[in-house]
């Protein structure tokens, strides 16, 4: 997998309390966007391919990417500012536990993180006792109220590993080894130095 997506991680706690402030976000209490908020809503909005997001009280918040799938997770209390953040661009009126509307453009300064600026996007939120779910995309008035499909998961490349009768020299390290990985053209990746090359059985 791309490390790319590791980098995105930012695995810390899972305090219920973010939870409970993420709905009182959607009840009319107001958090002020930290420097770690702002730049997790960046990544949220700043692409026009928008995003999937959860927040639930036993997980973190989880956000899949237009431009980078998966499952990212984030810092439980990015949460409450964040949805404070969506429900005050939305104009959304208290209880917001369901919001369709669009937001920004805007620009977000915030201090020690640096001011960024996003265009305009439609925005669901769908707000439960054990749950809120968003979904962001690109303003296309093709949207209607139903929530668009969420992204898929990332492909997930088969990881094979064959066992070879004799063992097999890597022309990269030298290192003789029964146990290679085979990739999906039948050339051969050395377990030890990583390098791959062709192999006709
Ligand atoms: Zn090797």
């Amino acid at each position: 997998m791309p490390s790319s997506y590791a980098r995105l991680d930012e695995l810390a706690s899972r305090d219920p309390v973010h939870f409970a402030n993420a709905l009182a976000a959607l009840d009319g209490a107001r958090f002020a966007l930290t420097a770690g908020a702002s730049k997790v809503m960046r990544f949220m909005l700043e692409d026009a391919g928008g995003c999937d997001a959860v927040i639930a009280p036993a997980s973190y918040l989880e956000i899949s990417f237009a431009w980078n799938r998966g499952r990212h997770q984030y810092f439980a209390e990015c949460a409450p500012p964040i949805v404070s953040a969506l429900v005050e661009m939305a104009n959304a009126a208290p209880p917001a536990h369901r919001i369709r509307g669009s937001i920004g453009p805007a620009l977000h300064d915030v201090p020690n993180f640096i001011p960024w600026r996003h265009g305009r996007r439609r925005l669901w939120l769908d707000a439960t006792a054990g749950e809120i779910q968003i979904r962001v995309r690109d303003d296309d008035p093709a949207f209607t109220d139903l929530p668009p499909e969420a992204f898929p998961d990332p492909i997930a490349y088969p990881y094979t590993v064959i066992d070879l009768m004799v063992p097999l020299r890597c022309p990269h390290c030298d290192g003789a080894s029964t146990s290679y990985r085979k990739l999906s053209d039948g050339s051969l990746v050395c377990l030890v130095c990583a390098r791959s090359f062709t192999y006709r059985a």
